[in-house]
């Protein structure tokens, strides 16, 4: 079974975990090590089954639960120089860590792992091209536009999660965030609206594409029926209207959705 699931998303923790049979990596571990041997369980998972951690970048919702599950379990962490220079200043960093180039091609278990840059306000952000054989399954949040560089790293998956952060008017009208915050979000460098996630939607879409997921959608500045129709629509419009489309929780594991 080759595949992805959501085992939380949003900015109170985010872990995605790719699946090939018994083999299985993380993006990013930004719950705690008790959470996510729970929500393994929901798939019937195990940790044992984790051979390594990619990291996307070094904000808390990613990295939360990180050292501690890397050093228990003596899991290989993986990311670029920068993030891991940031972690071991914040003495974060796991004791298994290594280092890859944005860009590269890493080859590790079963799996070949491409990191690529995007715009963010992390030392170093990227996402992530996971490929398994000649499927590609790609994992893309936490940046603020929609660059050229990202639609072509996306171009051709056969799985998708992508971010759907925010609605701009209800960030604009949300009493709850200071405006210097506000304009972190909506920057180049910040997260991806609903109506930016549609730009790239616009452009990687492909008769191929398996299943996509809708992630890391906030909950004081979006909504996650809103993120449904209006991707639904948008889907619609552009004859896509039969990919099955999902929004991933905070606080629930997603179905396991699978080439
Ligand atoms: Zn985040
Ligand atoms: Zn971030």
């Amino acid at each position: 079974m080759i595949g992805l699931a959501s085992l939380s998303s949003g900015s109170k923790g985010n872990c995605t975990v790719v699946r090939n049979g018994d083999d299985l990596i993380l993006i990013d571990c930004g719950i705690s090590f008790k959470k996510l041997k729970e929500k393994l369980k929901e798939h019937d998972l195990h940790e044992e089954m984790i051979k390594g951690i990619f990291v996307t970048h070094e904000h808390t919702d990613h990295v939360s639960g990180l050292r501690v599950t890397s050093d228990k379990m003596d899991i290989p962490v993986f990311c670029n120089q920068n993030t891991g220079a940031f972690l071991k200043r914040k003495e974060r960093a796991p004791q298994n860590l290594n280092y890859f180039e944005n860009g590269s091609s890493i080859g590790h278990s079963t799996f070949v792992v491409e990191p690529f840059s995007v715009p963010h306000d992390g030392v170093d952000t990227v996402a992530y091209n996971v490929f398994v054989n000649d499927i590609k399954i790609s994992v893309a949040t936490d940046f603020g536009f929609a660059s050229q560089a990202v639609k072509q790293n996306l171009k051709g998956c056969d799985l998708l999660l992508l971010e759907s952060n925010h609605d701009v008017k209800m960030l604009q009208e949300c009493g709850k965030r200071p405006w210097k915050i506000k304009q972190r979000i909506l920057s180049r460098h910040g997260h991806l609206s609903n109506e930016t996630c549609h730009e790239i939607l616009s452009d990687v879409l492909h008769k191929d594409l398996k299943h996509l997921i809708l992630g890391h959608v906030s909950q004081d500045t979006n909504d996650y029926s809103l993120v449904k129709d209006l991707a639904q629509k948008h889907l619609e419009l552009s004859g896509f209207e039969q990919l099955g489309m999902h929004v991933a929780l905070q606080n629930e594991v997603s179905p396991f959705f699978t080439v």
